[in-house]
Formats: C-alpha cells, sequence, structure tokens
C-alpha cells in the first residue's frame, strides 16, 4: 500500500483502470472519456461518474488488452488524478474521497507534479557557466569549449550529440550514411532496382538502423523511468505523435520517423553542431594511450582506400556506429581496444497473413481492426519459452535432445514486411519495418535462440570478433540457399518442420526482392534448428493457428543485438583500455533497441560532459 502524504497538493495514480472494447472510443483517442469516467468512478466508488471534472484527469498510459482470461478484450488505463482540482467539486460530494483514504490499495501517490522530467530541465539543473557567449540558449560557454566527434547519428548518437550540443561542447557529428531524403531515395533503389548502397541502406545514415523500420518504443529498461520518458518527450518535441506519451506499446512506423530525424536535424544544426554526412570513420588517432582525433574519408571510398583520407582533432570520440559496422569492430581490434564475445540470438523470420494474427489473438473484434483503420489496434503477439533441460517439459514433440535455450519472438512488425538489412551482397540478413498505420496484410517477427559466446569455438581465431564471425557464416549461407541478388530463402513453417522442401508455389511475401524455396532446416546447425521447430510446435499451443501452411519463414535473422561489447567504465562511460573513447549504443553492447540506444546516448552525453567539466549534475 502506498502512503499518502500531502494529499491536497499532489497526484494520485489510479491503474488498471479497465474499459471493455467495445465502449471505448478507439486506440488514437488519448482523452478521459464518459466509459474511462465510468471505471474511475468505479474505483473510487464515486456515485455520478459524469460529475467528475475531465480536467482532474490525465492518460498517462493506454495498452489494449486481448487476453483470452478476460471475458471481453478491453483498453487499460493509467491515469493521474489531480487533487486540487477534484476538491473543486461541491464539499459534499467530496467528503466520500476522504472516506478512500484507508482504502487506498490501488493508488499510487506522486509527490511531484513534475516527476516527468524534461530533458532540458535536466540540462538546465547542471549546466556549467563558462565566459564566452552563445546565443542560442542565452549560456555563456569560453572560446576554447571541448571539441567532441560523435560517431554515428543512430538514436544512442543523437542523443548523445543534443546532450553534449546543449551543455555546450563543441560536437562533429560524423556519419557515414546519407540524410534521410537521400537515404529514402538510397532504399527506394535498392528495393525495386537490387542496387545495394554499401554506406546508404536499412541499417547505415542518418536516424541508424531503426528508421526504415516499425519504429516501436517499447524498451525493457523501465517504461516510467524519468530517461524513458525524457527520451520519449524529445521526440515528441521534434514532431512524434504525442500517443506515445500514453501508448501502453507505442510505436511510429516509418513515415513518422523520417520527419522527425529532419526536425532533429535542423534543432541540433541551430545548436551549432556541425553534422558531416557520407563520412566514415575510418581509423582513431591515438597518442600514449588517448584518442586525440579521427580519421575519416569520404564514404563512398572502399573501406582502406587512402586517398581523400582526413585526419581531425579532438578531445574525446563517442563511437555510436551500431552493429554492422563489422569494419569499425576489425579497427578497433587492432589497436588492442578491450572487447568481449557476448550472448546474441540468430533465426528466421516468420510472416502470417495479418488478419489470421489479427483473428487468433481478438477472435470476433478482430473485424474492428480495418487495416489500421479502426479502434482497435492490429494485433501483435509476443511469445518466449525456454526448451530443454525438463524431462517433463514434453509439449513439443522435437523437445528430446534439445539443449536447454530460449527461444522467442523478436521485433515484431504487424502489418509491416520483411526488409533486407545487409550491407555487403555476400551476407544476406533480414529485419521487419511498418508504417505508423501498419496496413499491410501481413504480419512479421523473427523466431530467434540463444547462442552463447562458447558456440563460437570454430571461430576462435577472431578473437573476440568470434561471434561476428559465427553471424557472417550463416547470412553467407543464406545468401548462396538464395541463388544471389539479395533473394532470401524461405520455407512454409510446416514443412521446416517435416523438414522437406516447399513446392515451387510459396504463399506471398511481403519481401521484394523475391523469396526462393529452401532447406532452411539446414541452414543452422542441428542444435539451433530443433531449437526452433521445439519453440515454434509450443508457441502454436499458445497462439493456435500459429502453424499454417500460409506461414513463411525467411533466412537469416543474425543481427538481433550486438555480438560483442566493448568494455567501458560504468560510471564515465569511457573505454577501460583507451582514454577518450566513449562507446555507447547498441554497436558497444550496451542497448537493445530504439529507446535504450536513445538512453544509452543521453547517459554518456552527461557522464562525458562532467567529465568535460562542462556539467556538475547528477548523471
Ligand atoms: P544504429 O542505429 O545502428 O546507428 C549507428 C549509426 O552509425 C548508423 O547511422 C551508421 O550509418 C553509423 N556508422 C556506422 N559505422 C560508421 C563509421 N565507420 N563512420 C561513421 N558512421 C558510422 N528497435 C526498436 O526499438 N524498435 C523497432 O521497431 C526496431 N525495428 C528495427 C527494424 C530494422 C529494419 C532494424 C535494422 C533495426 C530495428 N530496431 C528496432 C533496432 C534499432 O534500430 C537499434 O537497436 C538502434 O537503432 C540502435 O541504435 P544505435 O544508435 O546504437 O546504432
Amino acid at each position: 500500500k502506498t502512503k499518502i502524504r500531502n494529499r491536497e497538493e499532489g497526484y494520485w495514480r489510479l491503474s488498471k483502470l479497465s474499459v471493455p472494447a467495445h465502449k471505448d472510443p478507439g486506440k488514437d483517442f488519448i482523452g478521459v472519456s464518459l466509459p474511462l469516467l465510468e471505471a474511475i468512478a468505479k474505483i473510487l466508488k464515486f456515485p455520478v461518474a459524469p460529475m467528475l471534472p475531465e480536467e482532474a484527469f490525465t492518460v498517462v498510459r493506454k495498452s489494449f488488452d486481448a487476453r483470452k482470461v478476460l471475458k471481453e478484450p478491453a483498453f487499460v488505463y493509467t491515469v493521474d488524478m489531480d487533487v486540487k482540482k477534484l476538491l473543486h467539486l461541491e464539499p459534499r460530494t467530496w467528503d466520500f474521497i476522504s472516506y478512500l483514504e484507508p482504502k487506498l490499495g490501488f493508488v499510487e501517490y506522486r509527490e511531484d507534479e513534475n516527476a516527468l522530467t524534461d530533458l532540458v530541465d535536466i540540462l538546465d539543473k547542471g549546466k556549467v557557466k563558462i565566459d564566452g557567449s552563445n546565443p542560442s540558449n542565452g549560456f555563456t560557454y569560453s572560446e576554447k569549449r571541448p571539441r567532441v566527434a560523435v560517431v554515428g547519428s543512430g538514436p544512442s548518437g543523437l542523443f548523445a550529440a543534443l546532450v553534449l550540443g546543449e551543455i555546450g561542447a563543441d560536437v562533429t557529428l560524423i556519419e557515414r550514411g546519407q540524410p534521410v531524403e537521400q537515404r529514402g531515395r538510397d532504399i527506394g533503389a535498392l528495393v525495386v532496382r537490387k542496387i545495394l548502397s554499401s554506406e546508404s541502406n536499412f541499417c547505415f545514415g542518418e536516424g541508424g538502423a531503426g528508421t526504415w523500420s516499425d519504429g516501436k518504443l517499447v524498451t525493457r529498461i523501465g517504461r516510467n523511468s524519468d530517461s524513458v520518458q525524457a527520451v520519449l518527450k524529445t521526440l515528441a518535441q521534434f514532431g512524434a505523435p504525442p500517443n506515445i506519451l500514453v501508448d501502453g506499446k507505442p510505436h511510429l512506423g516509418t513515415d513518422k520517423l523520417v520527419p522527425l530525424l529532419r526536425n532533429f536535424r535542423h534543432y541540433l544544426l541551430d545548436l551549432g553542431v556541425d553534422i558531416k554526412f557520407n563520412t566514415r570513420l575510418d581509423n582513431l588517432v591515438v597518442e600514449n594511450g588517448q584518442v586525440k582525433g579521427v580519421v575519416v574519408s569520404n564514404a563512398k571510398n572502399e573501406p582502406g582506400c587512402n586517398s581523400d583520407q582526413e585526419k581531425l582533432l579532438f578531445d574525446a570520440v563517442v563511437l555510436a556506429v551500431g552493429h554492422s559496422a563489422r569494419d569499425v569492430y576489425s579497427m578497433l581490434l587492432q589497436h588492442n581496444i578491450e572487447m568481449v564475445p557476448k550472448n546474441f540470438a540468430v533465426g528466421l523470420r516468420i510472416e502470417h497473413p495479418q488478419e489470421l494474427i489479427n483473428s487468433i489473438q481478438y477472435s470476433e473484434l478482430a473485424n474492428e481492426v480495418q487495416a489500421g483503420r479502426g479502434r482497435i489496434p492490429v494485433a501483435d503477439y509476443k511469445v518466449a519459452k525456454y526448451v530443454g533441460g525438463d524431462k517433463f517439459n514434453t509439449e513439443s514433440s522435437f523437445e528430446s535432445g534439445v539443449e536447454n535455450r530460449s527461444c522467442y519472438s523478436f521485433c515484431m512488425c504487424p502489418g509491416g514486411q520483411v526488409v533486407l538489412t545487409s550491407t555487403n551482397p555476400s551476407e544476406l540478413c533480414i529485419n521487419g519495418m511498418s508504417f505508423s498505420r501498419r496496413a499491410s496484410k501481413w504480419a512479421n517477427s523473427a523466431l530467434v535462440v540463444t547462442v552463447s559466446s562458447d558456440e563460437f569455438d570454430s571461430f576462435r581465431s577472431h578473437g573476440p570478433l568470434a561471434g561476428v564471425e559465427f553471424q557472417r557464416e550463416f547470412e553467407r549461407r543464406a545468401a548462396e540457399m538464395g541463388g544471389g541478388n539479395f533473394v532470401v530463402p524461405a520455407q512454409r513453417v510446416t514443412d521446416f518442420l517435416a523438414e522437406t522442401l516447399s513446392g515451387t508455389s510459396l504463399p506471398a511475401s511481403s519481401y521484394r526482392l523475391g523469396v526462393k524455396a529452401s532447406r532452411l532446416h539446414n541452414l543452422f546447425p542441428a542444435h539451433i534448428t530443433k531449437a526452433l521447430q521445439c519453440s515454434i510446435e509450443m508457441f502454436d499451443k499458445e497462439l493456435p493457428g500459429f502453424i499454417t501452411t500460409d506461414a513463411l519463414l525467411h533466412g537469416v535473422e543474425t543481427r538481433t543485438s550486438s555480438p560483442v561489447q566493448i568494455s567501458r567504465q560504468a560510471d564515465t562511460c569511457e573505454s577501460t583500455s583507451l582514454k577518450g573513447l566513449y562507446p555507447i549504443g547498441e554497436g558497444a553492447g550496451y542497448a537493445g533497441g530504439i529507446v535504450s540506444a536513445a538512453v544509452d546516448g543521453m547517459f554518456c552525453g552527461f557522464a562525458l560532459a562532467k567529465e568535460l567539466s562542462l556539467y556538475r549534475g547528477d548523471v
């Protein structure tokens, strides 16, 4: 039970308020509807719901719950109640609120109205004044501001650049890919004409890997933490729909991400950040165990081609290059930067008709989805099983002999499409993206199993990069199985379980560059295939109909998270082996997903600003 203090001045948080789906105005409405007031009135034991003043309530979270255990699918709300505003009610009507006080197990009291801290607030509290002047924010800085390179403009790099730029560092943002406008054209050329630009594609370019994505903003690092809220609020400042602050499963979609990134770029430019697109980090300038700068080149040059290279000097280098920058990992290895292999997951991407997933999840309510236009969100799913190791666990006929490991769905894209995330034509890997309405007729998701570093034994000669070679091996096999030209090997899920080649008439796929019937059951080592088969059988028990001849598996999903971690100090984010280097985000092994990468970038921005004596606040 949460103790209530200072009630008159505060807020009460009411959670788990359930509004039946048929009464709710729908997924896009984040105001206070009468059915929600009724749910609030019920929990408060207030007799006349319409008498509750709407303005006293703010929706802070809205999720859709269609679990089969419920009598009826419902929208579930968390609401903040402003007690001061409620006190404007007639005193008599208010009386019974005090009667509630002893029974407040369901209420959480929030003392501070501003608990959802703005990034700008945090910045303003800790900024240090130095001499000189900066017209953009009224703060004063010395002529000689510390020079910081942020390499990579994915979520981690962008947020690090934002914090450092705001606090007063002289920031240069270095990005090998193109700004979103040109990147869009390069991706178009890939999807339509099969031309892969090695530097501007689904992984590389402004906004990083998550730009042409589903833009899911869910994270496992605590939805309500101040840092996650600061990231979401910043995204909303740059044009994300305000629903993301409330939605239980917020997502943006590519069409919303692209203009948002353009706004982000203009804000950084106004702050004085120097943004260099089409500029690839090729090397670090190191003197006496300290980074002194970077060597960059026009990204159109082949890696290793020294013409056009330029040396730029900096006081610190933030490395935010994502986990597809394998050339950067190799370069770090040459400098003996401390890196350790890390567990990750590999598997295949499954695609079902979206209508099937809607009906598995929602039954009759599925009709109300209407390709993202309806009141009910397009259905998703999340499944996870631990296979092997339990002799009583006989849920799957593939169970016997399966080694212990976790199998789970990953990066599920409702109403989306399967896309090519290779950065090199001889290696083939895929992922999923969607647009904001999630209106496509397909639902795709990776099905992956964990692999640990002791499985990379045959690649031991690559040292800490053994996991990278392990990924590469299966990406090459997938490219060979597909027969080249970015054609993806595919197999009906039923045939994958039966270990037979699917006939040539495969179900239609959203993947635009072509699919070829292949023996995906031979792609991974037998123990990984078995674990996948075993978990798919179990997933079908949870989502009956998951195994169907209409479901198509695509190969191969290898880049679920970084296969390596670049060791760094916990408090400062500085590399443990090279002074002045700050490895951050997914590529460094400290984040997985858009929001956690952004949070890591923000955290590192503050930590580095502190190291550079620009910031005195808390990190
Ligand atoms: P990245 O976003 O990978 O950014 C790294 C940047 O560094 C890139 O822009 C790259 O061009 C640049 N770079 C690399 N090497 C160099 C160099 N040598 N010189 C200069 N620049 C360099 N996550 C979610 O949370 N939700 C989703 O819905 C989602 N969908 C995804 C869909 C797809 C298709 C993909 C590929 C990923 C998806 N992800 C999703 C994962 C998410 O994109 C990443 O977790 C996140 O982008 C990691 O952020 P980051 O800043 O660490 O690295």
